[in-house]
């Protein structure tokens, strides 16, 4: 197993030195695949300086638009944040979060570690799109790291996590979510449950269930339900084939209902 499908992203980050920081940080305990979502000022000579001679991970680094692109093909998704945020989400420490992404990699998943703005964090709207929360437990009245010490623990721990795997080999680590399905079956990426949230919420609208004037937090709600999960390929096409039949019913087209 290797700590290379565990990959890092920095949201929007401003100061090039921070991603410098974190590359250092990365290859230090063997995590190599940065993606840089709209980096404000990357390359950077002040990047390479501050990388040391982890610049090769600056070079590899992948430099994307939106952090939907940075997301594709993960399985696991996880947001950072330096305080408590108005929907409560499911919230693991970084350990936790280190044991559920090797247990991720282990079953062939990739997993993404999101990190935020320096002044900002990440929106809410980021968050959401990340099944956990992961919170550094710092102290409350000072309780925001810097950028790239963050991405220190966090990757501290998946090196940990990994070391203890290797040692012992016996796969004891559970997904987080692990609530029965079928095993062996492939958990769906982040890019397709996108996808579906976008289809549920067209689907929500149709039958008059979601008003788009007054959302309200019905989605949140409901990205943070599906979160917990873990969902299967086979279970994302049963919702799916729901959702797509639900609006033959409301658009009056031939649907599969009996008329017994
Ligand atoms: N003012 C911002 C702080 C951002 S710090 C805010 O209130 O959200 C920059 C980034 O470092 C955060 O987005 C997060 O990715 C990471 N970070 C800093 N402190 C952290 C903590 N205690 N736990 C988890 N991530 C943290």
């Amino acid at each position: 197993m290797s700590l290379r499908n565990i990959r890092v992203v920095l949201v929007n980050t401003s100061h090039p030195g921070n991603i410098g920081g974190a590359a250092r940080a990365m290859k230090n305990m063997g995590l190599s695949r940065l993606v840089l979502v709209d980096p404000q000022d990357f390359p950077s000579p002040e990047a390479d300086a501050r990388a040391s001679g982890a610049t090769d991970i600056l070079e590899n680094a992948q430099v994307v638009g939106c952090l939907e692109d940075a997301l594709v093909g993960c399985g696991l998704v996880f947001g950072t944040s330096a305080r408590e945020r108005r929907i409560p989400w499911p919230l693991v420490d970084p350990r936790e979060c280190a044991s559920a992404a090797l247990a991720e990699v282990a079953g062939g998943g990739d997993v993404a570690l999101v990190f935020g703005r320096e002044y900002a964090g990440l929106t809410n709207e980021e968050l959401q799109r990340c099944q956990f929360h992961v919170h550094i437990p710092s102290d409350p009245g000072f309780s925001s790291l810097n950028l790239a010490s963050a991405v220190q623990v966090l990757s501290y721990e998946a090196r940990m996590a990994w070391l203890h795997h290797e040692e012992s080999n016996d796969g004891s680590q559970k997904p987080l979510g692990d609530v029965g399905g079928d095993g062996d079956a492939e958990r769906v990426t982040s890019d397709e449950l996108e996808r579906y949230f976008g289809h549920l919420e067209e689907t929500l609208v149709d039958i008059g269930f979601l008003d788009p004037q007054r959302p309200r937090h019905l989605m949140s709600r409901l990205r943070r339900l599906y979160g917990r999960c873990g969902i299967e390929r086979l279970e994302m096409n049963i919702l799916r084939g729901i959702l797509t039949e639900t609006q033959k019913v409301v658009r009056g087209e031939p649907h599969k209902r009996r008329k017994d």
